[in-house]
């Protein structure tokens, strides 16, 4: 298979720059997943979706064609647009992930030592920690205070903002570091984060803290305590920007799994007022990174609970119908892959690993060992995606992630799996999967949308 840079008209590389100018600005304003359900939920709305919630009580009813959101906790985000066949017939599902492995701040965060203030953090998700020091570090998210106000923030990003920072030590005095395993060497109670030096005026006891807090308290009107009912996370500080002298990748934050949603969410907006057959979905969740759980992740009941609704809402709800509903649909689960890399390449296995500029990637299965934890999805499933894609001239790849007994990985797709429904993996082949910074070929974002596109339409 060639890289699809051959393959392409120039018309279709010039769609393909394009398209990734948007997925820059897109992961450069979006780096936790309640500001991707922000911004997705503006770009619905453009699109003509309608909040759910705001016609849920009304007398109006849903028919085919119709546009909603549904969003959870500010954290998982559904959209819908209502396809002409009974909704018992199954939907077309595109589901990915939108948080992102990351350093959350600990509910007591902020500590004066020897005339530094630091803040603990807690990380979230897969990393390898020695990747997160010395690195510009931005703060986003939200303080919930108690009298029901939300206090969002965003530090780092913008120009002129200051960055944090996490400290590593000299090479001239590594020695005992340089001795121990790099598991051993960065622990997660290392990842403390430099926020401040300067001591407030007329303050003798932890001086440091108490002006930062003093800068907390007239920026943003937030006490120490508010710390408790917070979500602050520890991202990357900077734009995405291409990769390449060619510009032919882009290099960001989140592509795990942001390059997923994103494509996914522009598939089905791309549908405008279209009607088909199926009801299409896109399904954003939050959790993946620590095993889907809570309210918000996919193993909640979120997705099924507002479909039911929803088909209330369409005049077609049974509990008879909502469980043929599950059944009968049709779902890809969207997630990175890891692409090759000719730096490592003694943990693929050549004939099956995934290729950068070669389109995405389908994943029979995922898991570690002998296929644990998979969803390995059936060979049917495989044959009619292969059928639809080819009539559409997409270019798509078959792999596994890496070296049988290597490692491995899981997504949200044993999940769905759990209703019956048929489901499989799809996903973009990265470079440097859960560093701070990751790579991603342009033209396999472009073919993922492509694909996105032809599965709501034919599937
Ligand atoms: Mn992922
Ligand atoms: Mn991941």
């Amino acid at each position: 298979m060639e890289s699809l840079w051959k393959k392409y008209t120039p018309e279709q590389k010039k769609e393909t720059f394009d398209f990734c100018e948007g997925y820059k600005a897109f992961m450069s304003a979006c780096k936790t997943e309640r500001e991707c359900v922000w911004e997705f939920t503006r770009l619905a709305e453009e699109a003509g979706y309608k909040n759910f919630n705001d016609i849920r009580n009304d007398k109006t009813q849903l028919k085919a064609g119709d546009k909603v959101y549904a969003i959870n906790r500010q954290k998982m985000l559904m959209l819908v647009q209502i396809g002409s066949d009974d909704m018992e017939k199954g939907l077309a599902i595109l589901g990915a992930h939108i948080d992102s492995p990351r350093l959350d701040l600990k509910p007591h965060p902020l500590y004066e030592d020897t005339d530094f203030a630091m803040m603990k953090t807690h990380y979230y998700g897969g990393i390898k920690k020695f990747q997160w020091v010395t690195l510009p570090l931005a703060l986003h998210g939200v303080v919930a205070k108690k009298d029901g106000s939300t206090v969002t923030i965003r530090i780092g990003d913008q120009p002129g903002d200051p960055v944090f920072g996490i400290s590593d030590v000299l090479p001239h005095l590594a020695k005992d570091q340089r001795a121990k395993s790099l598991n051993d060497a960065f622990t997660g109670e290392d990842l403390n984060l430099n926020v401040g030096s300067q001591p407030a005026d007329n303050e003798e006891d932890e001086a440091v803290k108490k002006n930062v807090l003093a800068i907390l308290k007239d920026k943003y009107g937030i006490e120490e305590d508010d710390f408790e009912s917070a979500e602050l996370e520890v991202v990357p500080a900077g734009a995405a920007r291409d990769f390449g002298f060619d510009r032919s990748m882009v290099f960001a934050y989140g592509h795990d799994d942001r390059i997923c949603a994103y494509t996914s969410v522009m598939a089905q907006l791309s549908m405008k007022d279209r009607i088909f057959p199926r009801t299409f979905v896109t399904l954003l969740v939050d959790k993946e990174e620590i095993g889907s759980v809570g309210a918000t992740g996919m193993h909640s009941r979120f997705f099924e609970n507002t479909m039911a609704e929803i088909m209330d809402k369409a005049g077609q709800f049974s509990e008879l119908k909502l469980r043929r509903m599950l059944s009968n649909s049709k779902m890809l689960s969207s997630d990175v892959s890891a692409g090759f890399d000719p730096n490592y390449a003694s943990v693929h296995e050549k004939n099956n690993a995934p290729y950068l500029n070669k389109g995405p990637v389908l994943h029979k299965y995922t898991g570690s060992g002998g296929k644990s934890g998979s969803n390995d999805a059936t060979a049917e499933y495989i044959a009619s995606l292969r059928k639809i894609w080819d009539e559409s001239d997409v270019q798509y790849q078959i792999a596994e992630l890496g070296k049988v007994d290597q490692g491995g990985g899981g997504t949200i797709a044993y999940i769905l799996a759990q209703y019956s429904m048929d489901v499989i993996d799809l996903g973009i082949a990265l470079h440097n999967m859960h560093a701070p910074w990751e790579v991603a070929a342009k033209t396999d974002i472009y073919e993922g949308y492509r694909a996105y596109r032809v599965f709501l339409q034919k599937i």
